[in-house]
C-alpha cells in the first residue's frame, strides 16, 4: 500500500536512533534482559523548581493557545540566559521557541533551502540533520573526519567542501555522536574560512552546551563578524532532563526568527503552554544547578572510555562532552564471530543486540560507517554490566 504514500515520506528513511530505542523496548517487553545504551536521553528527573514552575502554570490556567513564537517573559529570559552563558546579544525578537530543538532544525531548513541548496555537515553529524535538510530539498555534504582526528574538522577541509551552492554549514558542539567540543582557537579558524564566504549561514546546535567536561565552551556566533549569520540552536531537554516536555529555542537574525515564526504558525502554532512556562525556570537558573548531572556524566565517561579501551578491537576518541562514546569497531569488518559474519557496523550493532544483549546506533546513521554509538546516560551499574557483555561476546 506504500505507493499510496506520497514520494517525500517514502524517500525518507526512519530516525534510527529512535527505532533502536524501539527495538530495543520491543525485546524487554518480551522478556529480554537488554540493556539500552541506544538512546541519548539522561536518566535523571526534571529538577524540581522546573515541575514545580508547570505545576503552578496549570494552575494559572496558561491553558490557551500561546503566541507562536514563545511567550514574551520566555524569549525575554532565552536572551539572558544568552547573554549570561554565551555572551550573544540577542533581542526577543531574534528568539522563536519551538516544540523541542528538533523542530528548530527543521523550521531552518524549511525556511533557508531551496532544491539543490548544498549543506556542509562535518561528519559525524547528528542522525536527524541528513534527512531534514533533505525533506527541504538541500543536499547534505559530508566532511569526514576520523578518531584520529577527534573527529574534528580542519579549516582546510572546510575550504575544500565550499562550492558556489553551498547555503550552510551545520553542526553540534559537544557533538552528539562524537563529544567533541570545539574550542575558541579551533572555532575562530573555521570562521575565518566562512569570512571569505559571506553568504554561507551557520547553524550552531548548542543543546549539549552544560554537558562539557572541557572547560572550553564556543559559540560561534560570539566571534566577531559571525553572529548576523548564525543560527544559535538550543533547548531543555538534555541539560535539564526534560526530553518529554519538547522545548527547544533559536537566535537568529530577525528575518529567519520571522521566517521560522511563519512556518510554524501554520504547522503546530506556539509550543506547549506549560512546558514553556517551566523553561522560563529552567532557563533564568544558575548552571551550577546543573552540576550534579554534569559530573555525574562525568564520572560515567572516565568509566566507560576506561571499559571500552579494554575492549579488543575498539578504537576510542576521549569525548569532551555530550553523553556519548563513538568508537571506531571497523577491526571487526570482515572477521566472523560466533558464526555470524560482521560486514559492517549495522551489522556489528545488531550483533551486540542478539549476543550481548546491549542496545547501540549504528555510526551510518551518524555519517561515519566505522564506529558505533552508546549513549552513557545510564547509571554506572548497568554501563559496567554493558561493557561487560560486550567484552565477553567479541573475545
Ligand atoms: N540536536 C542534537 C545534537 C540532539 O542530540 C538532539 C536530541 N534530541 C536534538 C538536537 C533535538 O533535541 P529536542 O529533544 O529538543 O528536539
Ligand atoms: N538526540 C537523541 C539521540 O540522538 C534523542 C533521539 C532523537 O531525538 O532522535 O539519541
Amino acid at each position: 500500500m506504500e505507493h499510496f504514500l506520497s514520494e517525500r515520506i517514502n524517500k525518507l528513511s526512519t530516525s534510527q536512533t529512535l527505532a533502536m530505542a524501539a527495538l530495543a523496548r520491543e525485546l524487554k517487553a518480551q522478556g529480554k534482559d537488554i540493556i539500552s545504551l541506544s538512546l541519548g536521553e539522561p536518566d535523571f528527573n526534571t529538577p524540581d523548581f522546573v515541575k514545580e514552575a508547570a505545576k503552578k502554570a496549570i494552575d494559572d490556567n496558561y491553558s490557551t493557545y500561546t503566541p507562536v513564537d514563545g511567550y514574551a517573559d520566555l524569549k525575554e529570559a532565552i536572551c539572558r540566559k544568552f547573554k549570561r552563558d554565551n555572551n550573544l546579544d540577542y533581542k526577543p525578537a531574534n528568539i522563536v521557541v519551538s516544540t523541542g530543538a528538533k523542530q528548530s532544525l527543521y523550521n531552518i531548513a524549511q525556511v533557508m533551502l531551496n532544491d539543490g541548496d548544498e549543506v556542509i555537515l562535518p561528519a559525524p553529524y547528528w542522525v536527524s540533520y541528513y534527512e531534514i535538510i533533505k525533506m527541504a530539498g538541500g543536499i547534505p555534504v559530508e566532511v569526514p573526519t576520523s578518531v584520529e582526528t577527534d573527529f574534528k574538522i580542519t579549516p582546510e577541509q572546510l575550504e575544500k567542501a565550499i562550492t558556489p551552492k553551498t547555503k550552510m554549514i551545520w553542526y553540534s558542539s559537544p557533538c552528539n555522536p562524537s563529544g567533541s567540543v570545539y574550542n575558541r582557537e579551533e572555532m575562530t579558524a573555521l570562521a575565518q574560512v566562512l569570512e571569505k564566504h559571506p553568504s554561507i549561514f551557520v547553524v550552531a546546535d548548542e543543546i549539549y552546551e552544560h554537558i562539557n567536561f572541557s572547560g572550553t565552551f564556543c559559540s560561534i556566533a560570539s566571534i566577531p563578524g559571525m553572529f548576523e549569520r548564525t543560527i544559535t540552536v538550543n533547548g531543555v531537554a538534555k541539560a535539564f532532563a526534560m526530553t518529554g516536555w519538547r522545548i527547544g529555542y533559536i537566535g537568529a537574525p530577525e528575518f529567519i526568527a520571522k521566517a521560522c515564526t511563519k512556518m510554524q504558525g501554520q504547522v503546530t502554532s506556539g509550543a506547549n503552554s506549560i512546558a514553556q512556562r517551566a523553561t522560563i525556570a529552567a532557563v533564568d537558573a544558575d548552571p551550577k544547578v546543573l552540576q550534579h548531572m554534569v559530573e555525574a556524566f562525568h564520572r560515567r565517561r572516565d568509566l566507560v572510555v576506561g571499559l571500552v579501551k579494554q575492549i579488543p578491537g575498539f578504537k576510542l576518541n576521549v569525548p569532551e562532552g555530550a553523553f556519548y562514546v563513538f568508537p571506531d569497531i571497523s577491526y571487526y569488518f570482515g572477521k566472523t564471530l560466533r558464526g555470524k559474519l560482521i560486514n559492517n557496523a549495522d551489522d556489528f550493532s545488531m550483533y551486540l543486540l542478539s549476543e550481548a544483549n546491549v542496545a547501540t546506533v549504528t555510526g551510518d546513521a551518524f555519517g561515519n560507517a566505522n564506529c558505533i554509538r552508546f549513549s552513557y546516560a545510564t547509571s554506572e551499574d548497568l554501563l559496567t554490566e554493558a561493557m561487560k557483555r560486550i567484552k565477553e561476546s567479541v573475545s
